[in-house]
């Protein structure tokens, strides 16, 4: 009597909705398909934070001109044929649900021309229906434009929240593509205003530096079952973790949660992880974002590792800021000042205030500490220098002496050779 099925175009309507459900997530959907397409160059462009409109172009392989119009089918991919292609998928997406989503719920537009071809293709989408079709010169690549997202779909339209937070929802979907991909050039423009032109890099170093302003430094390990590279800003700035699996954007609440107490509230910490296929379950989310890892343990502690802090897992609970790379003496200046590289710096320690302040940890008061820094100031061993700034840089605030004298100087070895002419 009052149950019923819904008509199938309806049915189809509410499922696009599910799996795009703001500019965002076209956005996301589209670099994908450019960077799978091995685009080396990519620009998304929003007007009304991707309301209005959203267009991704990039130089990549194209489409074959008699598959444009299957491309916004359902279950329309050139990614995986069978079952077994699963396991072992190089690509972003292989679900072909994308495009069709985004053409049911929009009016639609891709031009693409094929590298095998001399003219490309173009076609109007209406709410999933082909309009128009007709040939165009273009160079080879695909631009694919969305207008008015959920024209068609007011109870999804009601949804979207105002331009200012779906186009930082843009923002943050192209930073994880741009911190993930150094590699490709990448630009966003919103409004007509670009906000970011990032060309291609090899290092992802500087890649983070183009985005955030300040030079990061990297950590790395490799053992059998993970590749690790790790990159941390060395100013604090505005706190953000960003994490990569395979150099796919993820979430996995543990694994940012940890790497946001061992790498500090205020830096920019970057977590790229290569794990072998088997390790990683992307089906915990149906947007494929928070992942299920496997041993992840091992994987924290492999963190921990590389910054060089205890292993034990106990650890993991603890909440502690900052990480500390181990010290290694250069040299002494005029009995004075110890030198010695800490990471990617190069410090240079008040000797007289470092025993102080190691004294003063062993339990002296203030004065005592003071003059017996005096008395062993000059006979310092080498070794026994190491082993002092090994514990100082231990303690979670080894700046200052107990009367408040910033104890070390440092600078940051980028600059030092930046100023020889040379990359770092
Ligand atoms: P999927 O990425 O899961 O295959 P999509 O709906 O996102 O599904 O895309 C469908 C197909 O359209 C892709 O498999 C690919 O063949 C083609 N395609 C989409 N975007 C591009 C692009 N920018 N460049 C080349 N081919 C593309
Ligand atoms: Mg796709």
């Amino acid at each position: 009597m009052f149950v019923h099925l819904l008509p199938e175009e309806i049915r189809r309507l509410i499922s696009a909705g599910e799996v795009i459900e703001n500019p965002a997530d076209c956005v996301k959907e589209l670099v994908e398909n450019s960077l799978d397409a091995q685009a080396k160059r990519v620009e998304v462009e929003i007007v009304k934070g991707g309301k209005r409109y959203i267009s991704v172009k990039d130089d990549g392989l194209g489409i074959h001109p008699e598959d444009i119009d299957k491309v916004i089918l359902e279950h329309a991919t050139s990614k995986i044929r069978s079952v077994e292609d699963l396991s072992h998928l190089q690509t972003y997406g292989f679900r072909g649900e994308a495009l069709s989503s985004i053409a049911k719920v929009s009016r639609m537009v891709i031009s693409s021309r094929f590298y095998t071809e001399d003219k490309g293709r173009n076609i109007k989408v209406e709410g999933g229906i082909v309009k128009e079709k007709k040939t165009v010169g273009m160079p080879v690549g695909t631009r694919v434009e969305v207008f008015d997202l959920f024209y068609n779909l007011p109870a999804r339209l009601k949804f979207l929240r105002s331009e200012d937070t779906e186009r930082s929802r843009v923002i943050k979907i192209f930073k994880e593509y741009a911190i993930a991909r150094p590699d490709v050039h990448l630009l966003l423009v919103s409004n007509g205003k670009e906000l970011y032109n990032l060309p291609p890099v090899e290092d992802p170093r500087q890649r983070l530096s183009h985005m955030f302003g300040v030079p990061f430094e990297e950590f790395s390990h490799e053992d059998t079952f993970v590749r690790l590279r790790f990159f941390l800003s060395v100013h604090s700035i505005k706190g953000e973790v960003h994490t990569f699996v395979n150099s796919r954007p993820i979430y996995n609440k543990n694994l940012n949660e940890f790497v946001r107490k061992i790498a500090g509230y205020k830096k920019v910490a970057v977590c790229s992880m290569e794990l072998p296929p088997y390790a990683v379950d992307f089906n915990v989310h149906p947007k494929k974002r928070e992942v299920k890892i496997y041993r992840e343990r091992k994987l924290l502690q492999a963190i921990a590792n590389i910054l060089r802090k205890p292993t034990s897992v106990s650890l993991l609970k603890q909440p502690f800021e900052g990480y500390r790379p181990e010290p290694v003496l250069m040299g002494i200046l005029d009995d004075t000042v110890a030198i010695a590289r800490v990471g990617d710096f190069l410090y240079f320690f008040d000797i007289h205030l470092l025993l102080e302040r190691l004294n003063y940890e062993a339990g002296m008061d203030e004065s005592r500490a003071c003059r017996l820094a005096h008395k062993s100031g000059g006979m310092l061993e080498k070794e026994e220098l190491s082993k002092l700034l090994k514990t100082l840089m231990d303690f979670s605030n080894p700046e200052v002496c107990p009367h408040g004298r910033p104890i070390y100087y440092k600078i940051y070895l980028g600059d030092i050779y930046k100023k020889l002419g040379r990359s770092f």
